[in-house]
Order: C-alpha cells, then structure tokens, then sequence
C-alpha cells in the first residue's frame, strides 16, 4: 500500500531510554499507519544522574587503549541495551554486533563510529520490536571528505532508498564519507537526520517526538511557567534554537524548509497535547503577537575597537576579520559606529589567548583604542510580529532599564526578526524575566 500523507517521526533519547518508554512509542507509531518512517536517537539518560549512551560511547572511545577501562564502559554499554531487550521481550542477540563494535572502535582513529553505534543499536531494536525494515543512515546520509553534509547526495540515495520501503526505524546522528566511514552530525544532530528523511520522503509532516510539550516562549528554568508557543516559523526556529532553546538541533530546519514540509515537536509522554508546529511565516496568521520567544545563552566578550576617521579607512573591517579568519575564529555580531567597532564572541573562540588577539589586531589597523570587555551573555529576542512595528526595542529597553539592567550591545538584524542585546551575565535572568514580563505574561 502506499500512503500519500506519509509521517516521519522522531524519537529522542529519552523516549527511546528504556523498555517502558519504547511502548509508548509502540503506541504512538502503531495509532496512526501514516507514521511509517520512524528515525531514533541512542538511548538518554532515565534518571537525573543517569548516564546517556552515547557519552558512554565517547567515553568508550576515549579509553579504547587502556583495556580495563574500555571493558567497564562498555558493559555498561551492553548491560543498558541488553536490559531494554529483554524488558522488550524481543529475539534479539547482539552478541556478534556488540564484538564487531568492541573491534571497530579499537581500530579507528576518529570517535565518529563509536558515537554513532547508539542509535545503530536502538534502531536495530525499535526495527525487531515493531517488526519494520530497518534502514541504516550509513547507506544514504552522505558526507564530502571534509566531513560536510552533502545535501543533495543525501537526498536522491535517501529519496531512493525510502521509496522502496513501505516503513523503516532508521538510526539518527550519522551517515557517511566517501570513502563509506561513519561521520557524525553534532550533539543531538538526530533531529536533523529526521528532517532529512521527512525531506526524502516528502512527508505530509516531520513529528519530533521529545519530553516536552513543546517550544516555550523562555527557558523555564529562568522564567516561571512560561506559555508554549503554538505556531513559530523556521526562521523563528533558527534564530530561537541557535540562541539556545534546545529542544530541536539548530540546524533541523534546513531540510524540511527546502520542501515546505511543517515540523510538529510533541511529548512522547502526554501524546494528547497538540504541541507547537513550525511552519513557513507566510501560512502563520501572527496575531496581535509581536515577539514570539525570548533565548539566550552566557559565556560572550567584546573586542571593542575604536579609531578617529575609521568611517572613511577603506578596508578597514576586513583587515580586522581576516585576523580572526587567520585563527579560525567565528564571531556572532559585529555592530558599528562612525568611530568604532565591536565584536562579539563566544569565550569558547578565543583559541589564542585575548592578549594577543588583541596585539594582532593592532598591528593590522593600528587603532586609537582597543579593549575586550567579558562576562556577557546575548539575549535575542524573536518575532516576525516586530516587522514594521513601531515601538518593539523601546519597550526592550524600558523593561531592561525599569530593572536597572545596563546594555552593553545592540543588533537588529535587518529582517526585523530579532533584536539581540547583550547585558552583564550577572544580569541575564533578571533581564529576560524582565523582558518576558513585558511582552508575555506575567504567570
Ligand atoms: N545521541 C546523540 C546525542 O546524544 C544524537 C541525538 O540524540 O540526537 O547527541
């Protein structure tokens, strides 16, 4: 039979972290025929200090010359996935996988393959326990040699190869080089390997089944009770998840944008809730909504750099940048005045110490003052319904001032999506609770 309005859903590690979780999944996936592509992730952590598998991979590979070590992690490894089986009540004996892995690790040079044999192992499981084809990502997930995606390699093996299943449990995170060695995407990369299979499928919807409802409008360790967000787009998404609201990759999106197809992140745990829908911004109706979500993330500095006149030195900027490219440094923003310049960075980045970043720097464009100022953390705040709307960074800065919050940057990108402000990180929580009380709620 083959279905027009094919589903591909997602599992995360924490629905795939035991044998209990694995029937909820049974019951989701066997509820609707149309979810027919099932993609997973390793088994995560089923208790707060719990240990997910994939470190354990990681750690497995770490440790691969020392023999005791390596055997305590991993039949730590095995004892967890042995567990689910039985707890499964599935014929399953993986004693000659687990000695292939055991060599493969020891033989490689790269944690790539270790890593990946987390959701090889729960897919071969998930594919026994539901009776589905089991489709391995090594076969159609491509990478170039410099370990890039190869988008467009992927899809016509991925589009090929789902065509001729009629379902499948795929294992998440990894595909292949050309030379047919296991390359990772990075941490909790499964959710970009479910997008690539909705993509290839041409899925009616890409279902990201997690242990949250949803997105919410802020990270609710910091905000109290914040509201789910119902409908975002991908462009939402993006600026939301990169800016660290973790409940999807940051770079899921891309696949499924490139076909129109939605995303809908729901809880494996209370499947009734409809959870929140990403979708292109043309088909959402915004509302009265002016911002959307609020994200943030700590740990930046600021090179400030200032010169009389540096309006008018052509060149300018791309002597300061071609520094940075020199020590393969990436930066997040760079506003501008007449007179000044200012970068802002991940701490993370400076791979040489900030000293001598700074001495490079000089030398390239021999400024009148140049400084790093640390200890920041960005806050972007998001919406498509701040387009063309007067009044938006006004009420930002009214709520950040009413709390006697100092900004220290300022960037708006010019799609009017986001404003991004950095502030002291002593200052984070108490500036996006700020902000979200003034355009969210107060509860
Ligand atoms: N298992 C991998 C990780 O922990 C990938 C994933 O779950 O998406 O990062």
């Amino acid at each position: 039979m083959i279905l027009a309005n094919k589903k591909v859903c997602k599992f995360g590690g924490t629905s795939m972290a035991d044998a209990d979780s694995i029937k909820d999944v049974e019951d989701i996936v066997k509820s609707d025929p149309t979810r027919v592509f099932i993609v997973v992730s390793a088994p995560g952590k089923r208790f707060k200090d719990d240990e997910k598998i994939t470190d354990l991979l990681y750690k497995a590979y770490d440790t691969k010359s020392d023999c005791k070590a390596f055997s305590a992690v991993f039949g730590k490894i095995k004892a967890r996935y042995d567990e689910i089986i039985k707890d499964l009540g599935v014929a399953l004996d993986l004693k000659d996988i687990y000695a292939e892995i055991e060599r493969e690790i020891k033989a490689s040079d790269a944690p790539y393959y270790s890593a990946s044999r987390g959701e090889y192992l729960s897919a071969l499981i998930l594919a026994k326990y539901l009776n589905f084809n089991f489709l391995d990502t090594k076969e159609i997930i491509k990478f170039d040699g410099e370990k890039n995606f190869d988008s467009e390699k992927t899809n016509v093996l991925a589009a090929k190869a789902l065509s001729k299943l009629e379902n499948a449990v795929i294992p998440g995170f990894y595909g292949s080089d050309e030379k047919n060695r296991i390359v990772t995407f990075s941490r909790g990369g499964s959710d970009v390997t479910g997008s690539i299979i909705a993509r290839a499928a041409n899925a009616c919807v890409y279902e990201n089944w997690t242990d949250v409802d949803g997105f919410l409008t802020a990270d609710p360790r910091i905000v109290k009770n914040p509201r789910l967000i119902d409908v975002l787009s991908y462009k939402e998404l993006r600026e939301l998840s990169y800016m660290g609201a973790s409940v999807l990759h940051h770079e899921a999106i891309f696949p499924v944008k490139k076909a129109g197809i939605p995303i809908n992140v729901k809880n494996t745990f209370d499947k009734t809730k409809v959870g929140t829908f990403i979708r292109p911004a043309a088909q959402i109706e915004h509302g009265d909504r002016v911002i959307t979500g609020i994200a943030g993330k700590k740990g930046y500095s600021v090179i400030n750099i200032e010169k009389s006149l540096l309006n008018n030195e052509i060149g300018f900027v791309r002597k300061v940048l071609s520094v940075l490219e020199k020590y393969n440094i990436s930066f997040e923003h760079m506003p501008t005045g007449i007179d000044t310049l200012s970068i802002v960075l991940a701490d993370s980045e400076f791979k040489i110490p900030s000293q001598k970043l700074l001495q490079e720097i000089s030398n390239a464009v021999t400024p009148d003052i140049i400084g790093v100022s640390t200890g920041l953390s960005l806050i972007a705040v998001v919406g498509h319904g701040m387009a063309h709307k007067t009044g938006t960074a006004t009420k930002i800065f009214t709520a950040l001032s009413d709390e006697n919050v100092n900004i220290k940057m300022i960037d708006q990108g010019s799609s009017e999506l986001n404003i991004i402000v950095a502030v002291d990180t002593v200052d984070y929580e108490k500036a996006i609770n700020a902000i979200y009380k003034s355009f969210i709620g107060r509860e």
